[in-house]
């Protein structure tokens, strides 16, 4: 059975002509990097090293501990708190690769310092609606993951021989934390061939799935034992479900980077639940925001039109900079406004 070429030629042609010319190039992705930012950035990373290159992922700030095994993930430049050393790499590079975001906005100062650079940007990415700051878009949002996509073009590139074995473990991990774990936007066959490709590269996935999901210290499980116990508020009327943790809380149960990945997935198994909300103040005073639905409900644009941001039509974010008593206000008046979609 063979993958369904969707990648348009143009586009790997382009990528090709620009591979061939640059020796520097820098990959970036977004902020509070997951594992498919982090997979596909390192499965491109160990593609164009393994074509001699000189490359580089820069990332706005650091990915969380549960993918430090990812092969070369120490070699990751962090512009938050190395501002010198990721600005020398971007300032260096003959070409950008955008991974697993849709505009340079996402991407915080380093997006400002990319965008006025004359340098070929090439988006691999499958969120919708990308802007036009890039001269190459690969840009689907029915692959499950950009980690997919990264695959695809390498394939289409340098053919199946080219993904080596740590380039495999990267795309797999992608693909696998973007669909948790092959639960959601996972009904395409494409998915199981591409598994069947790595796992001929010697991957062991049930041992990626360990390292990824079962790394929790106690604190994480007190953390979400607490969340579930005290935390979780359902409103039946609106078949929806939020989640909010202060700062104070966050600290009190140690909370580490990564601790509240997933978290937000967690009402969606409550029967009848179509859409939760996860609010988590970083800093006093800062919200990030968590969106998750099921079916038609569009969580990106209920992203965009209060929470200062966007995703995919199941899973978006943003943030508010506010109280957390003026956020929950703010997920009141969404659940006022969009009542029947939420029911219907
Ligand atoms: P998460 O809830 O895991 O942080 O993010 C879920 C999805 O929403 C991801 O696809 C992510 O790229 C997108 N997302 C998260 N935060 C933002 C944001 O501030 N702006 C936009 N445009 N997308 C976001
Ligand atoms: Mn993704």
């Amino acid at each position: 059975m063979m993958l369904d070429n969707f990648i348009k030629k143009s586009c790997i042609d382009d990528i090709a002509a620009i591979a061939d010319r640059v020796t520097d190039i820098v990959i970036l992705s977004h902020k509070n990097p997951d594992g498919d930012a982090l997979g596909s950035s390192l499965a491109l990373y160990h593609y164009f090293k393994a074509r001699g290159k000189r490359v580089k992922v820069v990332l706005p700030n650091l990915f969380p501990d549960f993918l430090s095994w990812l092969p070369a993930a120490g070699d990751v430049l962090v512009y938050e708190g190395n501002v010198e050393s990721a600005r020398e790499a971007i300032l260096g590079a003959g070409a950008f690769f955008c991974l697993d975001f849709n505009t340079l906005s996402r991407i915080g100062d380093v997006g400002q310092c990319v965008s006025s650079l004359n340098v070929p940007k090439v988006l691999i990415d499958h969120h919708p609606f990308p802007s036009d700051e890039f001269s190459v878009a690969v840009s689907h949002p029915e692959a499950c993951s950009t980690a997919e996509l990264v695959y695809r073009v390498i394939v289409a590139l340098s053919g199946t021989g080219a993904v080596s074995f740590d380039i495999a473990q990267c795309i797999y991990t992608g693909m696998m934390t973007d669909t948790g774990a092959f639960a959601y936007a996972s009904a395409r066959k494409d998915i199981y061939l591409i598994i069947a490709e790595l796992l001929l590269k010697g991957i062991d996935k049930d041992l990626i799935y360990r390292k990824v999901f079962y790394n929790s210290s106690l604190s994480r499980m007190r953390l979400w034992g607490y969340v579930l116990y005290e935390k979780l508020e359902y409103f039946k009327k609106y078949n929806a479900a939020l989640i909010t943790l202060s700062h104070d809380e966050l600290m009190r149960f140690y909370a580490r980077k990564g601790d509240t990945e997933g978290l937000v997935n967690q009402p969606l198994q409550m029967k009848g639940v179509r859409f939760s909300c996860f609010f988590r103040e970083e800093l006093p005073g800062k919200i990030n925001v968590s969106l998750r639905s099921v079916d038609d409900f569009p969580c990106n644009r209920v992203a965009a039109e209060f929470f200062n941001g966007g995703g995919h039509m199941n899973a978006s974010g943003g943030e508010l900079h506010c109280s957390m008593e003026s956020a929950v206000e703010v997920f009141r008046n969404v659940l006022q406004k969009y009542r029947t979609e939420l029911t219907e």
